[in-house]
């Protein structure tokens, strides 16, 4: 005889308590990251899971289990990217875990002007750098999307270029070369040949503290600090992309919403021209091109 499902099993009655439990803990997208996480025990869709919701399918016992046990590691404010172990970065989808930055979205639109400046380079094949590429984001989506560049990542860490390893051979991308070393100096062989610099450096002051817990708890700390004001790694950013580059070439960076100015100053200071800042999807000053 079939037992009839108890309506503690069923998929929205335990979305429900994953919900409630996520909104306690502070987690920021407490529904969307219940559903997420459902789909990555049950190896499905969201689209599946609202299926399964609305024809109130119920959970076995052991999935119930698996399910528990991610929802009490995000309420520990493990980001839900490494525990799914994979994060969304425009056409792709990258592997993320321990010791590398999770890519964010904002990060999508670096790489959009950096695609957009690489596209309209009349050469062949125009180079591009990536400085700092942690999971390989920007420089896979330049190498992907601009397939006749050559894209040239640089990562000192490395447990983080580790990640970008695995990604570089996931997505299979032979115009992209992954260096590890310091972006100061590791790509000195390419001087006055890069079309586009590209670069998400770390940006955060010194004594400032992450709101976000996972950030804070999870993201590595050479990811995000850059000296008393922020602005090391880009002052430092702005000296090797003239060296780089040639007269034409195009600078790629994101910034804290605060920094815009100052980096238009920096950068005019060194000799770039036309320094612009850009929004993000939010109206935030996020990027600024010169
Ligand atoms: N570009 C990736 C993204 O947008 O997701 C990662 C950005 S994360 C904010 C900055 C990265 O720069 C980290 O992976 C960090 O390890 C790396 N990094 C910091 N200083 C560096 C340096 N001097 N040389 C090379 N990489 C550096
Ligand atoms: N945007 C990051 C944060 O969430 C900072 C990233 C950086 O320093 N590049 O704190």
């Amino acid at each position: 005889m079939t037992e009839l499902p108890t309506p503690a099993e069923s998929v929205s009655a335990v979305l429900a308590t994953a919900r409630e439990t996520l909104t306690t803990a502070g987690v920021t997208d407490p529904a969307v990251d219940a559903t997420l996480l459902l789909a990555h025990v049950l190896g499905a869709s969201r689209g599946d899971i609202q299926l399964k919701e609305t024809l109130s399918h119920t959970l076995s016992d052991a999935d119930l289990a698996a399910y528990d046990a991610v929802i009490a590691r995000r309420a520990a404010r493990e980001p839900l990217q490494h525990i799914t172990g994979t994060a969304p970065f425009r056409y792709l989808e990258l592997l993320v875990g321990p010791g590398v930055f999770v890519p964010r979205p904002e990060t999508e639109i670096v790489a959009q002007y950096a695609i957009d400046a690489l596209w309209a380079v009349a050469a062949p094949e125009p180079i591009a750098v990536d400085l700092g590429t942690g999971s390989g984001a920007i420089a896979l989506a330049m190498a992907t999307e601009v397939p006749h560049a050559r894209v040239v990542a640089v990562e000192r860490s490395a447990a983080a270029h580790g990640w970008a390893a695995k990604n570089v051979t996931r997505v299979g991308a032979t115009n992209l070369e992954l260096r590890r070393g310091d972006f100061a100096h590791a790509l000195d062989d390419l001087a006055g040949t890069v079309a586009v610099i590209a670069s998400n450096p770390p940006y955060v002051p010194a004594d400032a503290i992450p709101r976000d817990l996972e950030v804070r708890l999870h993201d590595p700390k050479e990811a995000l600090y850059s000296g008393a004001d922020g602005l090391d790694d880009i002052r430092i950013i702005s000296g090797v992309g003239l060296r780089l580059g040639y007269p034409g070439s195009s600078i790629v960076l994101e910034h804290g919403e605060w920094q815009g100015a100052e980096i238009r100053e920096i950068l005019t200071a060194d000799g770039w021209q036309s320094a612009a800042t850009h929004q993000d999807l939010t109206m935030r000053d996020r990027v600024t091109t010169a």
